[in-house]
């Protein structure tokens, strides 16, 4: 039976911030999220939960999820549809928009999901659908695939997410006092609002009367969390013509999102008050990439109890009572002795070799040294960075190291594919002398599995592609140290021999140019640092000085959980963000 009505009437009382974003990460069966982007998008509304924010979250429905991954026994990824039924987790509301796609009225409903939290507070999700009987079979597909189809799909998609997404919360009695663009898919949200709060012509001559841009701003947050070039939709004007139309006049809109073509992030930078990277360095990048703009930056954090694997949960719950809802008390992670931390690990890592087990055959010991590599498979990432000098790594590594990987390849990204079916090639090449696993269909679930259950979390990206990264965040929390290049959080986090390692030189300021030459040798340099440190820091010290090694645990989580977690992310969005 539907309840949604008073339920809605309780919940629009107050004014609320909207969030929205092209991809959130709910709940692990609710395939409707790619990577980072996603899962940050869940945790800010987990957390947001736990503090009883008054909230609302907007984002696709995606009834066929991203996809499902397989990889056949020559390591390509074969991608399925992953079809879901909303009806088991979510109720559909009675209410409905329209926006104009192509000229045809486009009806949008929406399914509310409720992000309930222990605390007892609880924000609505809704999950905007135009799989309905009125829509053109064509159209009913628009809400079915995340980051599917071309770039037309891709518009459609965004004009129902801005577009329907802020029509439907008026149509659902909402008043609004702030909307957040996680991200820059969101940002026809502004030419909704642009044209709702247009005033009448008074004076044909002066334009900036009718638009009013700065009650707009007043209203908007926005969050840029790449500074991938793919990562910023553009698109041209006369698709936008040809499948939006004009919401609001093309000369004002080229002034706001670009002359030359529509570009997303534009629009969204120029329409609000409050914008934002996601790490300390990831907003001097986006200060360069978009000159002129007042460009904030707050690191991103993870979700305490979502990312902390259940022989820790008991633990901290023993040790530091309260930690999920006041994640500062890892500050007394000291506290918990060396012996009931280490058994804590080796409880997490037994798991995660059984699962291995499970779904691959292969033999994982708990003894050994193990390091995981887990994420989006795409060429920045550098996944097989490790493998550049193969006679080195036998060397330094066999019998003495064990890797699990994890991640999907974006289905039109071959570089990232084929890093697939590299690490795959390592992982036969290999056999006797250092196991190696490629785990199918990454996702929430198995993200925590091996996050927790190995001993070091390894990251290698292109420096200065990675804005934060999160699963470094969520391997501190499960005592798990970090072996990584510095760049993004990690640069933030990071202290040598104390909190984890780096790999490669400190950060520099200026922009890297991305000349592949530069990269090559970029390669070289990450690569060589990583060997030296594997063979005469890594190793060394977990096989013969196993008490320096839990003091870096519990460093992990004493420096690195305590301040990067979603907690301090929201109390931060809500003081420089949401109530200025
Ligand atoms: C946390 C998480 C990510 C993000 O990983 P990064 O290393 O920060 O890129 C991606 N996918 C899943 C399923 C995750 O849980």
């Amino acid at each position: 039976m539907y309840t949604g009505i008073d339920q809605l009437q309780e919940l629009t009382k107050e004014p609320k911030i909207a969030y929205f974003s092209m991809e959130i990460g709910v709940h692990n069966d609710i395939p409707t999220y790619s990577g980072g982007l996603g899962v940050l998008a869940g945790d800010t509304i987990r957390s947001g939960a736990d503090l009883k924010l008054p909230m609302v979250a907007v984002t696709i429905l995606c009834r066929r999820g991203y996809f499902r991954q397989d990889i056949d026994d020559r390591g390509r990824q074969v991608e399925y549809p992953y079809e879901w039924d909303p009806s088991r987790y979510m109720q559909l509301l009675p209410y409905k928009a329209t926006v104009q796609i192509e000229g045809r009225e486009v009806f949008v409903q929406a399914w509310q999901y409720n992000v309930k939290s222990l605390t007892s507070g609880s924000i609505p999700v809704f999950f905007l659908d135009t799989d309905i009987a009125v829509n053109s079979p064509e159209d009913r597909e628009i809400t079915a695939q995340l980051y599917g189809g071309d770039l037309t799909y891709r518009l459609k998609q965004e004009i129902v997410l801005g577009l329907g997404g802020v029509r439907l919360l008026h149509e659902m009695g909402f008043e609004i006092k702030k909307y957040h663009m996680n991200e820059g898919h969101a940002s026809f949200l502004t030419l909704e609002l642009l044209d709702r709060f247009k005033r009448p012509i008074e004076d044909v001559w002066d334009e900036k009367l009718v638009w009013d841009k700065e009650k707009v701003k007043g209203l908007c947050v926005f969050t840029t969390h790449t500074p991938v070039e793919a990562g910023h939709d553009k698109f041209p004007y006369d698709l936008v013509s040809r499948v939006m139309g004009e919401i609001i006049p093309f000369h004002v809109l080229k002034e706001l999102a670009g002359r030359d073509c529509l570009n997303m992030t534009m629009l969204a930078l120029n329409l609000s008050r409050y914008i934002n990277g996601v790490a300390k360095k990831h907003g001097e990048v986006s200060k360069n990439m978009f000159p002129g703009y007042e460009i904030y930056a707050i690191t991103n954090g993870v979700h305490s109890f979502t990312w902390t694997c259940s022989s820790f949960k008991k633990i901290y719950d023993e040790y530091l009572p309260g930690w999920a809802n006041e994640p500062e008390l890892f500050v007394r992670v000291g506290r918990i002795p060396d012996e009931v931390l280490w058994n804590a690990h080796m409880e997490a890592k037994k798991s995660l070799c059984e699962y291995i087990k499970e779904q691959t055959g292969s033999l994982f010991s708990p003894d050994i040294l193990t390091f995981g590599f887990a994420r989006r498979a795409t060429a920045y990432k550098r996944a097989d960075l490790i493998f550049r000098d193969i006679e080195r790594l036998l060397r330094i590594g066999a019998g003495k190291i064990q890797l699990v990987y994890a991640g999907k390849a974006h289905p039109k990204d071959e570089p990232g594919k084929q890093l697939i079916q590299n690490i795959f090639r390592y992982k036969e090449e290999f056999k006797d002398k250092i196991k190696i696993v490629y785990l199918k269909n990454y996702n929430m679930d198995s993200a925590l599995r091996i996050i927790s259950g190995v001993d070091v979390w390894l990251n290698t990206p292109l420096r200065p592609l990675e804005a934060s990264g999160t699963s470094g965040m969520k391997a501190a929390h499960n005592g798990v140290v970090n072996f990584s290049v510095l760049d993004g959080w990690w640069i933030e986090g990071h202290i040598e021999g104390y909190t984890g390692w780096a790999i490669g030189p400190a950060p520099i300021e200026k922009m890297q140019s991305t000349d592949l030459t530069d990269m090559k040798s970029a390669d070289r340099r990450d690569a060589e640092d990583l060997y030296s440190k594997l063979e005469k820091v890594i190793i060394p010290l977990y096989y013969d000085d196993r008490h320096m090694w839990i003091r870096m645990m519990q460093n992990a989580i004493g420096k690195n959980a305590y301040y990067f977690n979603c907690h301090r992310m929201m109390r931060r969005y809500v003081t420089e963000a949401y109530i200025r």
